[in-house]
């Protein structure tokens, strides 16, 4: 296959295997998928270079997945074709008079918040720095303030995509409402290649912070305060609650109110001895600092169900038997368990009213483990089992509903699971917009 004609008709650059820049733009972050090389990849300086990638690879009929920051749980942002890496899609205009905020199609988070922070002006975003804004927005994008701000689709104003005729469309609430209704949670790479989006920002709030950490013989009953707390909580309290494998329970909160207030919303929790404590007034930047997040890499595999309500006594004994008996593998960031709180302000929409169906839960259920290159085959096996089992297990204590973020390749039904009552009118979205499934990955719509 050439793809020097593809070359001659871009702007951008096309790197093949062996290229300097080859791998940082086709890498993906999660290792498990580290053996999926694409024959090319093409770097994109503009609209114009999108759709004639589109085009050109329809042409030649190679497979082609676009690639924002490569963080895709399930590594579905490279394939064996043609990678469309968004990269330099990274413009972001903040217009003072309206809070619009405009965002190349490419941009990661670092860029955004540096961007927003002179203008004080904010919307729900994610906690690491190399997410890039497509998948969050198209999956959804749950931040700490989404209790309060809702999810980063629920601030999505308008948004471009080229199609798969290589045409351009703008959508938005008025102007092809259907692609538009898609696009809040129904997933990246189906329906076509978002090059910018526009949001609806807000002034920052200032903020308070906690940070608490608690012996391992303490687990049961910290989780079940502390889901207490999140479950009476005003929407401006967001809570996640951890179980690690090293033995650590924790709490990581950010309130958008004041540390004096956060202490009184926490003290039923206060009095449990944690062995750390840090509650403390913040700007909204610093909190974004204070809950920013980055793994060590490797690779890894998540599950998630929701749960409307908290998990009673026996579903947490679940979490924290399953969590101390994690088999064990050379990652550092090890396997756990983390109750995110949702609702609130995510819940003021109805399930259909966009195609993030998740309007019901109090909390995301998120189960993961980790392991890197140097471990063996029966290490990985025994983490997949060890991972499928605990799903399996907090089941009777959930809904069959996940994060479609969070994507997980070995979800049987994912289908439902992902989009709920959305999943009819996503396929006719589908079939409207990408008729011949030009778009397409092991879980594409
Ligand atoms: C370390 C880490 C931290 C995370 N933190 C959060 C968090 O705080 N909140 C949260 O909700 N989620 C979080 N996630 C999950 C994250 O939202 C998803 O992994 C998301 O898909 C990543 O988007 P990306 O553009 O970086 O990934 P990519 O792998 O580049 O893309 C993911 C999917 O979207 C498609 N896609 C990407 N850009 C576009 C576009 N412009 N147009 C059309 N399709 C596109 C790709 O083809 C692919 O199918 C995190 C993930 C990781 C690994």
């Amino acid at each position: 296959m050439t793809f020097e004609s593809l070359a001659a008709r871009v702007a951008g650059r096309v790197f093949l295997p062996g290229d300097d820049g080859f791998t940082a733009r086709s890498k993906p972050f999660n290792e498990r998928y580290a053996s999926t090389v694409p024959a090319a990849v093409v770097s994109a300086v503009g609209v114009e270079d999108v759709a004639t990638a589109i085009t050109w690879a329809r042409e030649n009929s190679v497979p082609l997945v676009a690639r924002g920051g490569g963080h895709s749980y399930a590594g579905t942002s490279v394939n064996t074709g043609l990678v469309l890496d968004l990269q330099g899609l990274d413009s972001v205009h903040v217009d003072p008079d309206t809070a619009l905020v405009t965002v190349g199609g490419g941009t990661r988070m670092k860029a955004l918040y540096e961007a927003l922070r002179p203008h004080d002006v904010t919307f729900p975003l994610g906690n690491s720095d190399e997410v890039a804004i497509g998948g969050l927005t198209l999956g959804g994008g749950v931040a700490a303030v989404s209790r309060a701000f809702g999810l980063t689709c629920d601030s999505l104003v308008s948004t471009d995509v080229v199609l798969a005729d290589g045409s351009s469309v703008t959508c938005s609430a008025t102007e092809n409402a259907d692609l538009f209704w898609a696009c809040r949670g129904g997933g990246g790479g189906n329906f076509g290649v978002n090059t910018s989006f526009t949001f609806q920002a807000r002034p920052v709030v200032a903020s308070a912070t906690c940070l608490m950490l608690w012996e391992w013989s303490d687990a049961i009953d910290v989780v079940l305060v502390a889901q207490e707390i999140q479950r009476t909580a005003p929407d401006a309290l967001s809570l996640r609650i951890g179980l690690t494998s090293n033995g650590m329970v924790s709490l990581i909160g950010w309130h958008l109110g004041s540390a004096d207030e956060l202490r009184v919303l926490l003290a039923p929790l206060l009095v449990s001895n944690p062995m750390r404590c840090d509650i403390a007034d913040r700007t909204y930047w610093e909190a974004v600092e204070y809950v920013h997040h980055e793994t060590a890499g490797g690779a890894f595999a998540g599950r998630t169900r929701t749960t409307s309500v908290p998990l009673p006594e026996e579903g947490v004994r679940t979490l924290v038997t399953a969590v101390s008996k994690w088999p064990g593998s050379s990652n550092p960031d090890g396997g756990g368990a983390a109750l995110f709180g949702w609702g609130g302000a995510i819940n003021a929409l109805d399930a259909t009213e966009s195609a993030f169906p998740h309007r019901e839960a109090l909390f995301l259920v998120s189960l993961d483990t980790s392991w890197t290159s140097s471990d063996g085959p029966q290490v990985v096996r025994d983490n997949l089992e060890w991972l499928t089992a605990l799903h399996e297990d907090i089941g009777e204590h959930t809904d069959d509903a996940s994060y479609l973020n969070f994507t997980d390749p070995d979800l049987a039904d994912w289908r439902q699971a992902y989009h709920g009552p959305n999943l009819a009118r996503l396929g006719e979205v589908k079939k409207r917009y990408d008729p011949d499934r030009f778009f397409t990955f092991s879980q594409a719509v």
